[in-house]
Formats: structure tokens, C-alpha cells, sequence
């Protein structure tokens, strides 16, 4: 049996961004009509939790530990990589998602890798904004 990943068709470089334009806008007064089920709490649940929730969805953010912050996402302390490009670094969307397939031994999936490393500028951002030491 073949897994459906359901990634986006297109050129790698455009797939999520045409993804994101081609899903349908949902008018602010019909967001509470719908209540979204978030499994797991660790940073990409508990952001995608608060971030919905602050958008006007139902939310409920379920986990199975006895603290919802008992998720790989306290363990990290290294930092996050992102393509932040500081003056003479010659960082890049491109070089963030070269190294991050090599670092993975080239078994991650290369769509969603290159849609992290697009994403990496603003996942920081957000994370340092809500607090993530
Ligand atoms: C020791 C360690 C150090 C790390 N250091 C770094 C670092 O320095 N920099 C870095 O970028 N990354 C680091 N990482 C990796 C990083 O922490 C993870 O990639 C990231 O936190 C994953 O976040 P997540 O929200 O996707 O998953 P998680 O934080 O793992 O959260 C998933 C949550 O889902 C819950 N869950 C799973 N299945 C179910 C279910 N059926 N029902 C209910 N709940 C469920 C889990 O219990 C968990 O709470 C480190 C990881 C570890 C373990």
C-alpha cells in the first residue's frame, strides 16, 4: 500500500505557495463554524493550536502525556536554523534546503524540507514571539 502524502503537484520551488493560492479563503464570520482537531501539543501543535484559535476557529489541541509540554519540542535547546541572510553570510532558501536534505541523510521528503527552509525566516520569528526560549 502506497502512502498519500498529498503534496502539492507542481515545481518544487512553487509547490506550497501554489498550494496556499490555490486554497479557498474562508470568510472571518464562518471561521467559528468550524472546529479544528490539533493532535499534539509540542511546538508545530501548540502553534498551529494558538494560531487558529486566534483566527476565530474552535479549536481542541489534544495530547496523551500528563503535561501537554512534555513534547520533543522542550527537549531541543540548540537553536533553529533559518535562511536569514545577514549581511555576507550568502545564505539562501536554496542553501538551507541543500543542507538540511544532506544533514537527513537524504530520506526527508524534499517538498516538505523545501517549504521548511522558505518558512524558516518567519517560523523564528514566531516562535521568539511566543516566547520559545
Ligand atoms: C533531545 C532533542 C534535542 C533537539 N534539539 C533540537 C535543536 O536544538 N534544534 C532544533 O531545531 N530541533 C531540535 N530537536 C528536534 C525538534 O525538537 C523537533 O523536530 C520538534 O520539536 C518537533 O516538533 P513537533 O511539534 O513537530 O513534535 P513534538 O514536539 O514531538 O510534538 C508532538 C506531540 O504530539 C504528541 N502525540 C503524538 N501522537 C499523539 C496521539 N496519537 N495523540 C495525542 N498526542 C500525540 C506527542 O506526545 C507530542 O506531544 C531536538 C529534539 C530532541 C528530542
Amino acid at each position: 500500500m502506497a502512502l498519500d502524502s498529498k503534496i502539492p503537484s507542481g515545481p518544487m520551488e512553487e509547490k506550497w505557495s501554489k498550494h496556499k493560492m490555490d486554497s479557498k479563503l474562508i470568510n472571518p464570520a464562518n471561521k467559528r463554524k468550524f472546529t479544528v482537531l490539533v493532535v499534539g501539543s509540542g511546538l508545530a501543535g501548540g502553534a498551529a493550536a494558538a494560531t487558529l484559535s486566534e483566527l476565530g476557529y474552535n479549536v481542541k489541541c489534544f495530547c496523551y502525556q500528563d503535561s501537554p509540554r512534555r513534547a520533543h519540542s522542550i527537549a531541543a535547546q540548540g537553536g533553529i536554523n533559518a535562511a536569514k541572510n545577514y549581511q555576507n553570510d550568502g545564505d539562501s532558501v536554496q542553501r538551507l534546503f541543500y543542507d538540511t536534505i544532506k544533514g537527513g541523510d537524504f530520506r526527508s521528503r524534499e517538498a516538505n524540507v523545501r517549504r521548511l527552509a522558505e518558512v524558516s525566516v518567519n517560523n523564528n520569528d514566531q516562535c521568539d514571539s511566543q516566547g520559545v526560549p
